[in-house]
């Protein structure tokens, strides 16, 4: 889950622009999402590499744990 740095809450957060890559027309793994806080007015970017990696910037955070392989 995506939370605000700010406000420690994911609650006033909003996606504004969420954008999946293409590449000979095929999709390929990689994500990059906007948020924007209601709240504080507080903007970050999610990005989703195609190592899976993830990549945030600005005053969003990751909280949830991600699932640990078994
Ligand atoms: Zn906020």
């Amino acid at each position: 889950m995506i939370e605000c740095t700010n406000c420690e809450t994911a609650q006033f957060l909003q996606i504004t622009k969420s954008r999946v890559y293409f590449e000979d027309g095929e999709m390929i793994n990689e994500i990059t999402e906007r948020y924007e806080c209601t709240l504080c007015e507080g903007t970050g970017t999610y990005a989703l590499t195609e190592e899976d990696e993830v990549e945030v910037s600005g005053e969003v955070q990751v909280t949830t744990e991600r699932p640990r392989y078994a």
